[in-house]
């Protein structure tokens, strides 16, 4: 059986395809690289609009499938940008009844935390999804993915994007962040924002860029924002763990490239006896693949849609997934 996917919730859009062994035979991307400011919804929209039919021919030629071998057509319904939903909703609709086969809407970071499982060998992790638009806390609890604890304002992701942006730098700034991280070393105080178990990230930017403007070095702050945000992250995520009793902690998103992220998480989860998990690199960002593959699971568990089922959610809740595949 093979599936293929169409993620484009946010500034990606892609195209993957896989397996019933849960094999990637492809998954090719582009991002729009906005030249100034932040991504405009309806810019990334059309530029889904443009590539994502020529994506769709990338990745039937690099997994040598003809398309009409493609079983299940899957697309990412939502949380996301409104424009980019439905442009690849449009283009998964079109896909679908042109090649004959069921059309699969898949929730985001449920397929960010499915893509983790199937291709890092972890069973039952608490997931860690650090992306551009979202931060959560996630784990399987009775029947469903739930929230644990989440951003209360913006994703972790855009506020290094964000950081970086106002100091001058381009997009995207987690890598930059990154970097100049590595030449700083003077921890400088920024608000430690954990409420329970939630997260927030605007006091901290705000704070950092009132640093920068009074003459802190950027490889500092970059040095201060990673360990201030990440420790606020290892914190939530640790509690959820005890609390749910789980000794796997998996990683997704984009800020999930992060060594130094990674490097706090897994002291945490070894210090409780636990391990850590991340996905390889193209696997972490937004991608086709990890829709084609929760599509797959969700066929495979009897899932079927109408066209009128697809209609696209901006605010799609982890929590209102019916896991009926586990
Ligand atoms: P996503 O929304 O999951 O596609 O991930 C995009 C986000 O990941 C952007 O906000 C990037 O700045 C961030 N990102 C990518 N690489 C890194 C990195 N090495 N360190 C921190 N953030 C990163
Ligand atoms: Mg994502």
């Amino acid at each position: 059986m093979l599936s293929l996917g169409i993620e484009g919730t946010a500034h990606t859009v892609g195209v993957g395809i896989v397996d019933d062994t849960s094999k990637i035979l492809a998954n090719v991307y582009e991002m729009v690289k906005p030249a100034k400011g932040g991504i405009h919804p309806r810019e990334a929209a059309n530029h889904h609009a443009e590539r994502v039919v020529p994506l769709i021919r990338r990745a039937s030629d690099v997994a040598r499938v003809d398309l009409q071998d493609i079983d299940i057509v899957a697309f990412s319904q939502g949380p996301g940008l409104g424009p980019c939903l439905r442009t690849v909703a449009t283009a998964a609709r079109a896909l679908s009844l042109s090649l004959g086969a069921p059309i699969v809407g898949v929730n985001h970071c449920v397929a960010h935390l499915e893509i983790g499982r199937a291709v890092s060998g972890c069973k039952d992790p608490v997931l860690l999804y650090v992306s551009g638009g979202n931060t959560q806390v996630i784990a399987f609890a009775r029947g469903r993915y739930r929230v644990f604890g989440e951003t209360l304002d913006i994703g972790v992701g855009n506020m290094l994007d964000k950081f970086a942006r106002e100091a001058g730098h381009g997009f995207p700034g987690g890598p930059i962040l990154e970097r100049a991280a590595k030449e700083g070393g003077k921890l400088l105080p920024l608000p430690y924002s954990v409420k329970g178990m939630d997260v927030a990230f605007s006091g901290l930017l705000t704070a950092a860029l009132n640093l920068l403007k009074k003459g802190e070095r950027f490889q500092d702050l970059a040095f201060s924002v990673q360990e201030t945000a990440f420790a606020m992250l290892c914190e939530v995520t640790e509690r959820a763990m005890a609390h749910i009793e789980k000794d796997e902690v998996l990683l997704g998103g984009g800020v999930a490239r992060n060594l130094r992220l990674r490097g706090m998480v897994d002291r945490m989860a070894r210090d409780r006896g636990a391990r850590m998990f991340v996905p390889p690199g193209e696997l972490c960002i937004d991608n086709g693949a990890m829709i084609a593959w929760t599509g797959l699971l969700m066929h495979r568990a009897g899932v079927r849609m109408s066209v009128e089922d697809t209609v696209v959610d901006q605010r799609f809740r982890t929590d209102e997934v019916d896991v009926a595949w586990r």
